[in-house]
């Protein structure tokens, strides 16, 4: 936390936006301890309370609150700093007299140079406040401070010993956690293996996340070997496998920011991300964006903030997002559809994206780029745009290889150049689903799947590539000079689709 920097800079007015009251108000405190600045409290529950002096005041109104606040500024002489819990509760009710009162205090808490710290776990703050308040950042605890809490457990369970790699392995796997789910999830793996175990606490903290609805900690065992084609994206992602070791941070390589992947529907995008995390060696999170725009007002703002405190704390990893466009695609007329909200959002991700300094690796697939802002597409936000066109002949071969060994067959037994020739325009996803299909067909009859099996199935099937025609065609010129082709692009220069150049 920077708190320091901005009370010796006499910022009146600051804002903590945290679920981890305890822990952020333990750091006011020795922050104000360390300053010399004496710390006040205030909740509606406690009502007003010098921590030091054991002095309480109830007074579960705000604006009484404001009052008693006036009453320890002095004009002159000591510093005093005055936190304010939950205080976002009574603001978002729009009370005129008390942000009047705000305002007010903060005039004098300037000329005295004293401080008001407003804590809760969101914050939307009334136009007239917006530019009253800094926020003051404040991150998710990092493995030293996991360590503390590791260290209570131990002491409680009575574990006496612990191995440096079991110690690393609980901490890394908590990083992402507050300091409360990361005691309950040590707590846990005690009571449930009578030690600590990294597997354990890896997988509640999944779970964990996974019960924010934000991001979701995806276990992919996928590597470059199970995509079939895109050969040109794997080549680019092998020469970045390491430039997330300690060895490039050495050398004074910058982290790459991340990937856009855009194609329709079943081409392997989706596969791409996984197998991203899995080359990489990275931990990988899926944020589901459309869930990042939520009912309360402000609360867009505060889960983008959360996703991306979860992803830095756990970094190095890969966050994918997948179906970018979902999320973003309101943001062009947001003003008038949702109060500013997406473009607001919008505006934050991007910022992110450009000035992040923590290792985390975006990888963003679309289908649709109609429906992405421009601002998105310019350079320096992704270190590259990729377009996943349908796979040509030797590419659908390479994916009835790959897909024939996924469900436990020899590709040898089926003549996979003449199952490309039957799959013309076919996606990866619609391959495998012939297959399955075959397989469906072959099990009825209580045997081994035949070659004729997987024909028939093709025959049955009408390719995407077919319904989508205009928009495949239309996705393949707009990429034309703006994305790099994921593929070889043999035969599609046949095809003579690809050669309209579009101005911008
Ligand atoms: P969507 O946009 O609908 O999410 P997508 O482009 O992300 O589609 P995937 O979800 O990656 O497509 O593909 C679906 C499935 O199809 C994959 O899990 C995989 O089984 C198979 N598949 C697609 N493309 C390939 C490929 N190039 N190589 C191997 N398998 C593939």
């Amino acid at each position: 936390m920077n708190l320091t920097t901005y009370l010796l800079a006499g910022y009146p007015g600051l804002v903590v936006i945290t679920s981890e009251e305890a822990r952020a108000e333990a750091e006011i405190a020795s922050v104000c301890d360390s300053l010399n600045r004496r710390l006040h409290a205030w909740s509606s529950s406690e009502g007003f309370i010098c921590p030091k002096e054991r002095r309480v005041n109830p007074c579960p109104d705000p604006l009484d609150a404001l009052q008693l606040v006036e009453d320890v500024f002095p004009p002159e002489g000591e510093k005093q700093v005055v936190l304010l819990r939950d205080f976002q509760l009574h603001l978002d009710q729009s009370d005129p007299p008390l942000i009047r009162r705000l305002k007010d205090i903060l005039r004098v808490a300037k000329s005295g140079g004293h401080a008001l710290i407003l804590l809760g776990c969101r914050l939307k703050l009334p136009p007239e406040l917006e530019h009253e308040f800094a926020q003051v950042g404040f991150n998710l605890p990092d493995a030293n401070q996991l360590g503390l809490v590791l260290d209570g457990i131990l002491q409680s369970a009575d574990i006496k010993r612990l191995s440096a790699a079991t110690r690393e392995g609980a901490l890394q796997g908590a990083l992402g956690l507050t300091t409360t789910e990361a005691e309950n999830v040590f707590a846990l793996s005690v009571v449930e293996t009578k030690k600590i175990d990294p597997k354990v606490i890896a997988r509640e903290k999944a779970r964990t996340l996974k019960r924010s609805g934000l991001v979701e900690v995806v276990e992919a065992s996928t590597g470059l070997a199970d995509i079939g084609g895109l050969d040109q994206l794997k080549q680019w992602l092998v020469r970045r496998a390491g430039a997330f070791s300690a060895s490039a941070k050495a050398y004074g390589l910058p982290a790459p920011k991340g990937l856009l992947i855009v194609g329709i529907p079943g081409t392997g995008k989706s596969l791409t991300a996984k197998a991203t995390a899995g080359a990489f060696g990275l931990p990988l999170l899926r944020l589901d964006m459309g869930r990042v725009f939520g009912g309360i007002v402000g609360q867009s703002e505060a889960n983008l903030r959360s996703v991306i405190q979860t992803a830095e704390a756990i970094a190095p990893c890969v966050l994918w997002i997948d179906e970018i466009e979902k999320g973003f695609s309101g943001s062009k007329s947001s003003g008038s559809t949702d109060g500013g909200t997406s473009s607001r959002v919008f505006g934050s991700f991007l910022s992110w994206m450009q000035e992040k300094e923590k290792p985390v690796f975006v990888v963003a697939t679309a289908n649709d780029v109609s429906k992405l802002p421009p601002e998105f597409l310019r350079k320096g936000r992704f270190d590259e745009m990729f377009f996943v066109d349908l796979p040509d002949a030797q590419e659908r071969s390479q994916i009835w290889d790959i897909v024939i060994a996924r469900h436990g067959r020899k590709s040898t037994d089926f003549d996979c150049v003449a199952l490309s020739r039957a799959c013309e325009n076919f996606t990866g996803a619609e391959i495998e689903a012939v297959f399955v299909d075959a397989l469906h067909e072959a099990f009825a009859e209580s045997r081994e799947p035949t070659e004729k099996d997987i024909l028939d199935a093709a025959s049955r099937t009408v390719p995407l590539a077919k319904l989508m025609d205009a928009q495949i065609k239309a996705l393949r010129q707009w990429s034309t000079g703006r994305a790099r082709e994921a593929g070889k692009a043999t035969e599609r220069q046949t095809r003579g689709t690809r050669h309209v150049i579009q101005a911008n």
